[in-house]
């Protein structure tokens, strides 16, 4: 991605950039975010845990030594065409649709279950269906899926081509109270089963009610972010975030956002360098 509709991405999230008068040539390494970070990240209790997720345990890295070099963020992956694989992504959509496994299907509009292609490398994770998402179906529409789509551009992603989009929760919780761990519980087989078919080859969590129940861990966001964990069993890197409608609130973290996504990409460009950006 060129700098300047680069440059173009992070305006419009909200993030600005100078250089220096005189200064080289701005690059994705030089780049500096003007906006000041004030703001502590969310933190509660975690609500649930996942028997299959993985603690973090990997190799430690900072989001600010993650600058890495401007250039596709994501290979497309062919879609998977195999009448067995249609066939298993349209049984899932449509138990998530009539779902009742646990009381939220009582409140819900319908069941949401993610938007994207199919077999992508890239899978983001959020909390839960909002009003605008439980009313047309798609997770992350409304001024929070801007500002999230915003985010994923300024990366070289967007959700028509080389991203899934889907949250630990299918349907809206009354009022987007936080989930209980029991509906989490109840749901989170959905998103393994997704996970199982999309085969992605990084998760980005975003907000702190994914990160914890995605990681079993009521350890603060603020912590989580700036390293790799790996979750489930196919030990997929994760890297966690703030959730875009915090952001939202909190303008002065989307410093530490974007941040966040420039580390997210360095560890995503080393698992395709490593394999030639081909996978099986
Ligand atoms: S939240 Fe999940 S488990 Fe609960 S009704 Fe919706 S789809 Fe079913």
């Amino acid at each position: 991605m060129d700098l300047e509709r680069r440059r173009q991405y992070l305006e419009a999230i909200g993030i600005d950039l100078w250089v220096a008068r005189g200064a080289p040539p701005l690059t994705a390494a030089t780049a500096v975010c003007a906006t000041p970070a004030t703001a502590g990240a969310a933190s509660a209790p975690a609500t649930a845990t996942l028997a299959t997720a993985t603690q973090s345990t990997a190799t430690q890295s900072t989001a600010t030594q993650a600058a890495a070099p401007v250039g596709a963020a994501s290979v497309v992956r062919p879609p998977d065409t195999s009448v067995e694989s249609a066939a298993l992504w349209e049984t899932l959509r449509a138990e998530v649709r009539t779902c009742t496994r646990c009381p939220l299907h009582s409140t819900r509009t319908q069941g949401v279950l993610g938007v994207g292609p199919q077999r992508s490398d890239w899978l983001v994770i959020g909390e839960a269906p909002g009003a605008e998402e439980d009313r047309r179906g798609e997770p992350f529409v409304g001024a929070a899926g801007q500002l999230l789509d915003a985010m994923l551009r300024a990366i070289g992603l967007d959700r028509k081509t080389n991203v899934y989009i889907a949250n630990v929760l299918k349907s809206r919780p009354p009022n987007n109270r936080d989930p209980k761990p029991e509906e989490v519980a109840a749901c989170l087989p959905y998103l393994v089963r997704q996970i199982a078919l999309l085969e992605p080859r990084i998760m980005l969590a975003v907000g702190r009610i994914a990160a914890q129940n995605l990681l079993g861990t009521d350890t603060p966001l603020g912590r989580l972010r700036g390293r790799v964990h790996y979750f489930g069993e196919r030990s997929t890197p994760l890297v966690v975030t703030y959730h875009p409608a915090y952001l939202l609130r909190t303008p002065a973290d989307k410093r530490k956002a974007w941040e966040d996504l420039k580390f997210a990409r360095s560890v995503y460009q080393q698992l395709t360098e490593g394999s030639h950006g081909h996978r099986s």
